[in-house]
């Protein structure tokens, strides 16, 4: 049964956030000194800090130059006995390459290698696949939808993200034999409110104010008060949030696809459809340089364009990790000729079009400055 009903995740569990959801899932799977944990170059700095926080070590795999996707022969190639974990970002909304990475971690040779050190791996016995889906709730993989993808899923539901609770998130959990999801999800649930056994409400009832702290946990669960706003936003996120940012991406594709300098995002294959949730452009032939010129000028007609991401190596608390730059080349290229453009549920065609109006008169002019 259970393998068969892949359009929902066995068990879900929601959170204060995406990056402390991310967090109890490292820790449940005993992750520690000594472990590596494989990320792409290119994400939010969340991804990698809870892997900085368990005291392991991310391994930078470089992304692929069409999608900003992480690359899945560099994931291969940074494979070692102390990779423990791949944590792959659907950057923008679009679903990473699932059926390659779920494959890949399940070759003998990579299966060989792997070396566990709590029973969570033991019984696992092979690297977990853990997807950090903060972008991409609601996008597709064959069909499939992000929460299913991998082993376990984690979603942010933060303010800036397409289904916010303010600030929030979720874990899914599609764990196969021998773990019980719902065993997984119920301790989950206990480390995420400080490893004690009962919560308020259950300590409030007649008799049952005794209870125990099995672990030292954290204090990581949604409050109802935002879940609530969370089953507002999710009954009409479907045929209404998404629908709309749809709308959006396909204005920008239509006003921007006929600029030659202009490089517009993939957020749509054969096999994915993306919950579009970032619009990454990309102004072909530029510098760095030229880049923040284009964004200064923007910023100046009151269009607040911005970059998603600067490369992790690019930052100081990543120094320690023995990655520079130049080791994620895809990366930094990525980088340097990326503006995000406003998306959003409340966004007019009035400011798309200024939005598209603003960034073509400063790509014009920043152009023209040297030729
Ligand atoms: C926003 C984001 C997160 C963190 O989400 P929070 O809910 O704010 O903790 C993690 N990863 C990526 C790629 C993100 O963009």
């Amino acid at each position: 049964m259970r393998k068969k009903s892949l359009t929902f995740a066995v068990k879900t569990l929601c959170v204060n956030s995406a990056t402390m959801g991310l967090e109890l899932v490292l820790k449940w799977f005993g992750i520690g000194h000594g472990d590596e944990v494989i990320i792409p170059a290119y994400t939010y700095c969340a991804t990698g800090n809870v892997v900085l926080r368990c005291e392991a070590r991310p391994v930078f795999a470089d992304i692929n130059s069409g999608d900003f996707l992480i690359n899945v022969n560099e994931i291969a190639n940074k494979i070692t006995r102390k990779t423990k974990v791949i944590l792959p970002v659907d950057f923008a909304g679009l679903p990473c390459d699932y059926d390659e990475v779920n494959s890949l971690i399940r070759t003998k040779e990579i299966m060989k290698k792997f070396t566990p050190n709590t029973k969570n791996q033991a019984d696992l016995g092979r690297i977990l696949l853990l997807s950090d889906a903060a972008h991409s709730f609601g996008a597709t993989y064959k069909g499939k939808k992000t929460g299913t993808l991998a082993d376990i899923t984690v979603f942010s539901f933060h303010a800036v993200k397409n289904l916010t609770t303010a600030e929030g998130g979720a874990i899914a959990l599609n764990l196969p034999d021998p773990f019980n999801n719902y065993e997984v999800y119920n301790y989950l649930g206990v480390y995420a409110l400080h490893g004690q056994t009962k919560d308020a409400l259950v300590k409030s009832i007649e008799g049952g104010w005794k209870y125990d702290v099995i672990v030292p946990g954290m204090k990581a669960n949604m409050t109802d008060i935002l879940a609530a706003m969370g089953l507002v936003e999710i009954d009409r996120y479907e045929k209404d949030t998404l629908k709309k940012l749809e709308w959006v991406f396909k204005r920008y594709d239509s006003l921007f696809s006929h600029f030659p300098w202009a490089e517009l995002p993939v957020y749509r294959s054969d096999n994915k459809s993306s919950s579009y949730h970032i619009y990454p452009l990309r102004i072909k032939d530029i510098t760095e340089s030229q880049r923040d010129e284009i964004i200064d000028k923007c910023h100046k007609d009151g269009i607040m364009v911005n970059v998603h991401f600067q490369p992790l190596p690019m930052f100081t608390a990543y120094a320690g990790t023995g990655f520079k730059l130049k080791d994620v080349p895809v990366s930094y290229e990525a980088y340097k000729r990326e503006i995000s453009l406003p998306v959003f549920y409340d966004i007019s065609e009035k400011q798309i079009k200024a939005v598209a109006t603003s960034v073509a008169h400063a790509v014009h002019t920043v152009i023209e400055q040297c030729a």
